[in-house]
């Protein structure tokens, strides 16, 4: 697996920025944890290191994602902070209120186009939380270029412009960085360190694997519980079926994913039925949510719920990544990042 660290965030790193990663207890936050966990230690980075998750509350949520990652977090020996919207409403709240304020005129629902829910629910919170963390801070997510054509653009590092100092903003990130004054305005980086990295890749880094995913699912689906959840070191949504662990719900959701996760969570089905009944909009253009109330439901079983032991070596899983450091200069290729060797 590529793990490289661009130039810029080398430099940033050794200077002692705080190094914030942002995870969801989904499988590509969960690899890229523990991956980078492996090298902090490795390799004595000085600063401050820690996990972030933004709780988006339990309606649109699985019932295990906090609990997964503060297991995640203790395994590897670094602190997990759980954040929250300022006035307390979940993503469900922010959504109704929507559908009130916008009475049927527009579509009240996030879309690719319109991703308030993530602004809301995940980067503001998460933005009030890293302002206090230092003022120089790497923010580091797990997104991947597999995922969508979009985040297959995506360059490695950008400045994380909302809470970076105004004249910072639109520099590079080597220029900001080389600008940057301490203790007078604050840098914030977004580093993308797996957008190379494969859905098998990402199991191997949590300690699991496709085949033992597609194994685990068939015994799911035979109805032998304990075999298919018990040792399983990922999140549980991925052995009911769903290729990703984000709200059970999601607008992006692939349209194959929806009538599974709403089988499982005839709870949220309703919710979304009734916000698409009051506005008269579908929750994805032609994809009415409601079509799904009188499908059959499956209740979760609750071995699914509970947090299984994660292999020992943990942390060592990924130790056969190496640290490649990359000049300045490419650190923004991501094409040419993952043709490096490691
Ligand atoms: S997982 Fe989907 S619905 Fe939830 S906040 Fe992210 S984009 Fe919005």
């Amino acid at each position: 697996m590529n793990l490289t660290i661009p130039a810029v965030i080398q430099a940033a790193i050794d200077r002692g920025a705080a190094v914030a990663i942002s995870v969801s207890a989904g499988k590509d936050s969960q690899a890229m944890e523990q991956a980078l966990a492996w090298l902090r230690e490795r390799h004595q980075w000085p600063g401050p290191f820690f996990a972030i998750h933004a709780d988006i509350g339990p309606e649109f949520d699985w019932a295990w994602t906090v609990q997964l990652c503060r297991r995640n977090a203790k395994a590897l020996g670094h602190p997990l902070h759980v954040v929250h919207r300022d006035n307390g409403d979940t993503l469900l709240h922010t959504i109704q209120k929507r559908v009130a304020v916008t009475a049927g005129t527009k579509p009240p629902f996030p879309s690719a186009a319109c991703r308030f829910c993530t602004r809301s629910a995940k980067t503001d919170p998460i933005n009030k939380f890293l302002r206090r963390a230092g003022d120089l801070v790497i923010n580091v997510m797990g997104l991947r270029a597999e995922e969508s054509r979009n985040r297959a653009k995506l360059p490695q590092v950008t400045i994380r412009k909302e809470i970076s100092a105004e004249r910072l903003k639109n520099l590079l990130p080597e220029e900001a960085l080389a600008a940057w004054r301490p203790g007078k305005e604050r840098l914030a980086l977004d580093w993308n360190p797996i957008l190379g990295w494969t859905f098998g890749q990402v199991l191997q880094a949590c300690g699991a694997s496709l085949t033992e995913m597609e194994s685990r699912r068939a015994l799911f689906q035979l109805g032998c519980y304990d075999m298919a959840f018990t040792g399983w070191p990922a999140s549980p949504t991925y052995i009911l079926g769903l290729d990703r662990h984000s709200c059970a719900i999601c607008c992006m959701s692939a349209r194959r994913e929806i009538p599974i996760a709403g089988r499982f969570r005839p709870d949220l089905v309703r919710a979304i039925a009734e916000m698409e009944q009051a506005s008269g909009f579908s929750w994805q253009k032609g994809n009415p949510v409601s079509a799904l109330l009188s499908a059959e439901t499956r209740s979760i079983p609750a071995q699914a719920g509970q947090v299984q032991p994660l292999p020992q070596r943990y942390k060592g899983v990924g130790s056969h990544n190496t640290y490649t450091r990359l000049p300045a200069g490419i650190a923004q290729n991501s094409a040419v990042l993952s043709r490096l060797p490691i």
